[in-house]
């Protein structure tokens, strides 16, 4: 079987063992399993990560440039509400499929799972 990089799959939204398959039905709900080759997606488990990507990301690169046109304009609190809501919105719904996609795909690919009792035993 060839090898697909997770961060590829997982941008584009493709089921992380064939890279065909579709894993999103919605804007961000799963399909049950891929189309395409039957892998059973059931078992995501992404959690807050991706959200907590989507909070750095935004947070870091998006949010001091409102903050740098509120200070540079002199603009009306409103305004820079007005202006900079919209985006920051549209910048995190539009990060957040592609991390929860690759997360997904890193999780299949590292196996990655809940820790179970009988893990580790001393
Ligand atoms: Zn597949």
């Amino acid at each position: 079987m060839a090898y697909h990089s997770p961060i590829s799959t997982g941008m584009k939204g493709r089921c992380p063992k064939c890279a065909e398959g579709e894993l999103f039905k919605g804007l961000l709900s799963f399909n049950d399993s891929c189309l395409s080759c039957g892998a059973d997606f059931r078992i995501e488990d992404a959690g807050d990560g991706p959200a907590v990507f989507v909070i750095f990301i935004v947070g870091i690169f998006i949010v001091p440039l409102a903050l740098l046109f509120h200070l540079k304009t002199n603009a009306p609190t409103w305004l820079t509400f007005l202006i900079w809501g919209p985006i920051v919105t549209l910048a995190c719904i539009g990060l957040l499929r592609p991390l929860r996609g690759v997360m997904f795909n890193l999780q299949w690919v590292t196996k990655a799972r809940e820790i179970r009792g009988g893990d580790y035993k001393s």
